[in-house]
């Protein structure tokens, strides 16, 4: 459908904004939208992030098993998804905690590549780790707490990946997008920002959905902006009302965690949606990509829509 024929979603960020809120970004001034430059596309396989087609990133928070990998890569990507994500090196906040496997999960990443058709997502935590991840990855995540990590950032940036940039959970926009500029900066255009949730004063839920921060990056940047609900929730219940609110804000995709069995995860476990959660998901979100002028995603024939496999309860939000 052509977008001027769709039920009319203002079309964001089409005139450059005023320049003293301009003026606020001045660190960053490449990944601004300029006269030159209004959207950045991310080639990535055979998919263009940031063009016509809304891309979903679906798997499990941390690679565990075999099993665990490919039936969710091949779950997600029958119900839509078009790449896998999955941690082989995990951010915790103990070091006693899983820390991932490591080299093990790359190769188990790649072998679901092979099987499932999907791209892998996965984060590198270290610089020396780049090379490795790089091999096995098709975009490189750096993750909330390393936004800031410029020695990572540069390398990754260098391996020539496209990246995918976490927003920290206490960076502000202008933080962001300083960020961003450094990965340009060494020579990497191919960014994407990832909203995640902040921490605010509120702790009913994890973190904060910044969906602010989403209109207003698709307003003032070209680089696509993924939306990660899971993170930002921190309870599966309440994942596809952000995703949906995620896509009404312009997001250009989603990352969003999904496990065969949340209860028994190694890490995440309570924001993970199950597969019957995650079919539901995504069959909800297609409305709101309708009223933009996209397509659904392309699911496969006879994945139903599921009713959700019971309601837990909100407790255990932390
Ligand atoms: C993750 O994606 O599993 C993750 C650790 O995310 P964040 O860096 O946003 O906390
Ligand atoms: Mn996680």
């Amino acid at each position: 459908m052509d977008q001027s024929d769709s039920l009319a979603f203002p079309q964001n960020g089409a005139h450059r904004v005023r320049d003293d809120w301009y003026e606020g970004f001045a660190e960053s001034p490449d990944v601004l939208k300029s006269a030159q430059r209004q959207q950045t596309i991310v080639p990535v396989l055979d998919m263009e992030i940031g063009g016509g087609e809304f891309i979903t990133m679906a798997g499990p928070c941390s690679v565990e098993t075999e099993f665990q990998l490919m039936a969710t890569a091949n779950h997600v990507r029958r119900a839509g998804a078009r790449i896998l994500r999955g941690g082989a090196f995990k951010p915790r906040s103990s070091p006693y905690a899983f820390q991932g496997h490591g080299l093990e999960g790359l190769k188990m990443l790649a072998r679901a590549r092979d099987e499932s058709g999907l791209a892998i997502v996965t984060e590198v935590m270290s610089e020396d780790d780049v090379s490795m991840v790089a091999e096995y990855a098709d975009i490189l995540q750096i993750g909330s707490r390393s936004m800031e990590n410029y020695a990572l950032i540069e390398a990754a940036a260098r391996s020539r990946r496209p990246i995918l940039l976490k927003r920290g959970m206490v960076a502000t926009v202008a933080d962001l997008l300083r960020s961003a500029q450094w990965v340009l900066d060494n020579g990497n255009p191919n960014v994407m920002l990832c909203e995640r949730g902040i921490r605010t004063f509120e702790t009913a839920t994890r973190n904060t959905f910044d969906v602010t921060a989403i209109a207003l990056l698709k307003q003032i940047s070209h680089l696509p902006i993924i939306a990660d609900p899971s993170h930002a929730a921190g309870h599966r219940d309440l994942v596809p009302a952000l995703a949906r609110i995620a896509v009404v804000a312009g997001a250009d995709g989603l990352l969003v965690e999904v496990h065969p069995n949340p209860d028994k995860a190694w890490s995440d476990g309570e924001q993970s949606l199950d597969f019957a959660g995650f079919d539901n998901m995504m069959v909800s979100i297609d409305p709101y990509l309708a009223l933009r002028g996209q397509e659904p995603a392309r699911r496969e024939r006879g994945v139903p829509h599921r009713e959700p496999s019971g309601s837990r309860s909100m407790e255990a939000v932390g």
